[in-house]
């Protein structure tokens, strides 16, 4: 009797997936094209034997009981051997499960698409409506892609099978192959009459509304996933999911970073010297800022919870009001002989200026200047 465990190089306990593994390696190493002469495809033979007996559960069971379907011959193969596991091993075919008629129902693709927001309703969140194509089920033959009343035949090419055999010479002698078959695709029935409004394929495009309720806190990049909200499949076959990619379009006073807000606030030169309250419009209305005496340019008036929402957890970020102090540019005789006065009495008739480094200055232009151009 033929001892199949030691031609595989497996114990007897080997579960399947082991035997099929090393009968895979044993079949690539011994495959005539690598390793050419009678020795190897003689043991080719042998370990494919082995496998035919040891890779099916009942063959396997009655040699354990110590019944050799071959009758201790080797070299000779039974009837009913196939060879789809030695094509997988070469050829990288199909998985031995994948057999039979396929199923005309798939899942549907993912659909994406890109909806643009103002900056309020990315702060806040709020109701939006899309507009979007994509397939759906075929109102009239209800996803079966036949006519109503009508139905499907069993392919006579395949008789049902959904794959045609085909033999090939090898170098094993004679080979039975398989691929699906052409005449029904694979499914293994035609449909006699193809729904006219779907083109027999269970479902059709349409435009349709959305209500999508876009959270606050989203950016341009974010991605709102709508499940079962993207293509239907050929012949209802599950739809896939919708993906609504947020744009942000720009705001002509507030530029993002991360969840605060930023802008600018003219200030004129006397105020900022002087102290004020200036109104400022936020996205929540308008409210007042109130400037110390002395204000700088430069300086920066923060406002809690004035920016946009957090996405994840409570609360929202901040506006940040960048004050830009304002130097007259005209004066009447007034008012010039007014600032004329008050550099005399401040002791500035004869400015000197004082000297520094540039860094701060400059630093806080740079530093404006990257958030704007964001
Ligand atoms: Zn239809
Ligand atoms: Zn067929």
């Amino acid at each position: 009797m033929n001892d199949y465990y030691t031609d595989l190089g497996v114990a007897r306990e080997a579960t399947p997936e082991e035997i099929k593994k090393a009968y895979r390696k044993k079949a690539r190493q011994l495959h005539p094209d690598v390793n050419p002469g009678a020795e190897a495809e003689a043991e080719f033979k042998r370990v494919s034997q082995a496998y035919d007996v040891l890779g099916d559960p009942a063959k396997r069971a009655s040699y354990d009981r110590g019944q050799d379907p071959y009758g201790g011959a080797t070299g000779g193969f039974g009837q009913g051997f196939t060879f789809s596991d030695i094509m997988d091993a070469f050829f990288g075919g199909t998985a031995a499960g994948a057999r039979g008629p396929r199923s005309r129902t798939q899942r549907g693709h993912d659909a994406l698409i890109r909806l643009d927001i103002d900056l309020p309703t990315a702060a806040f969140g709020g109701e939006q409506t899309l507009q979007i194509d994509t397939a759906v089920v075929c109102s009239t033959c209800s996803g079966a892609g036949a006519q109503p009343g009508s139905g499907t035949r069993t392919c006579d090419v395949c008789s049902g099978r959904g794959e045609v055999q085909q033999v090939q010479r090898s170098f094993l002698g004679q080979v039975m192959t398989s691929r699906p078959c052409q005449a029904c695709r694979g499914f293994g029935d035609v449909i006699e009459h193809p729904c006219f409004d779907c083109s027999g394929e269970g479902r059709v495009r349409t435009r349709r509304d959305l209500t999508l309720k876009v959270p606050g806190g989203v950016d341009t990049g974010t991605r709102i996933a709508l499940q079962g909200e993207g293509e239907v499949g050929p012949y209802g076959g599950e739809p896939g999911d919708l993906y609504v990619e947020i744009q942000v379009e720009p705001h002509d006073v507030f530029t993002r970073r991360g969840d605060d807000l930023h802008c600018t606030l003219e200030v004129p030169m006397t105020a900022a010297a002087l102290g004020a309250t200036l109104p400022v419009e936020t996205l929540d209305g308008p409210v007042e800022v109130d400037l110390r005496p002395g204000t700088q340019p430069g300086q920066t008036v923060p406002l809690a919870g004035k920016g946009i929402s957090h996405l994840r957890g409570e609360g929202r970020g901040d506006l940040v009001v960048h004050l830009d102090v304002k130097v007259p540019t005209r004066l009447n005789d007034t008012q010039r002989d007014l600032l004329a006065q008050l550099a005399e009495s401040r002791g500035e008739s004869s400015p000197t200026g004082r000297m520094g480094a540039a860094g701060g200055v400059g630093r806080k232009h740079s530093l404006w200047d990257a958030l704007r151009g964001r």
